[in-house]
């Protein structure tokens, strides 16, 4: 079995497997949780190993203390931003299925990071809402958003004001497995990212990078 499915590059890609091989650094209670992750009949919806490494390092370079993590699953990145951020560090994570959640919790703990994730199970909309009503806003340095892809423009525009200047919001399955490429009118999930795409080429507001880590990768750095 591939080390990691990277929607479906993984096994048949030698070359990932190369960079795979040569510079996946994962702390061993990451392993065990991915490991648990792909025995799950949704394990597609893990985000890949060599993306979550890619964003720790993003972290520790802005000195993150406070992350925001939109769509947990069963919280490999959760964890993976956990174990980046400085003692004192805090990751706000967001889902409304609990069953999902569970499966990660025992191994924040392992890791010894648990009391720095602070775990919200209920829309990621109304989470954001209240973080800004309790006077959050500009103070997160890291999103990750990775939930329902139809809300996604909405996550957006609240995430930017969640983060202090200089702070960055990564946003997930911007090339959702090539379909942007010619979004069917009646797929909600690809006119919602194309779209979301589209708008930030020109949104004034930020920096801009796409990557084509994983199933794509927009990094938004707020100016
Ligand atoms: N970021 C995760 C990781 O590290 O592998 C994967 C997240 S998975 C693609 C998307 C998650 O979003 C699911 O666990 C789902 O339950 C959650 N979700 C869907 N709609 C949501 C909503 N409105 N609010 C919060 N979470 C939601
Ligand atoms: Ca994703």
């Amino acid at each position: 079995m591939s080390i990691s499915k990277s929607h479906g590059k993984g096994k048949d890609n030698p070359l990932l497997q190369y960079v795979l091989r040569y510079s996946l650094r994962e702390h061993p209670v990451l392993k065990d949780l991915r490991l648990r992750t792909m025995e799950h009949s949704y394990n597609v919806m893990m985000i890949a190993c060599e993306q979550a490494q890619f964003m720790a390092n993003l972290a520790k370079l802005i000195n993150a203390k406070k992350a925001l993590e939109i769509g947990v699953y069963t919280g490999y990145n959760t964890l993976n931003m956990a174990l980046a951020l400085p003692a004192d560090g805090v990751v706000v994570a967001c889902d409304v299925n609990e069953d999902y959640t569970n499966i990660g919790k025992p191994y924040w703990k392992e890791a010894g990071v648990e009391q720095k994730i602070d775990l919200r199970i209920q829309p990621a909309l109304k989470t954001i809402d209240d973080l800004l009503a309790a006077g959050e806003a500009e103070t997160f340095d890291f999103v990750f958003i990775d939930a329902d892809k139809v809300n996604y423009d909405n996550y957006y525009e609240k995430s930017l004001k969640l983060v202090r200047k200089g702070g960055i919001i990564a946003i997930d399955n911007v090339l959702w497995g090539g379909n942007v490429l010619n979004p069917a009118p009646d797929d909600a999930d690809t006119v919602a990212i194309d779209k979301l795409n589209k708008k930030l080429h020109t949104d004034a507001r930020i920096s801009l990078s796409m990557l084509t880590v994983g199933d794509g990768l927009t990094l938004a750095i707020k100016l």
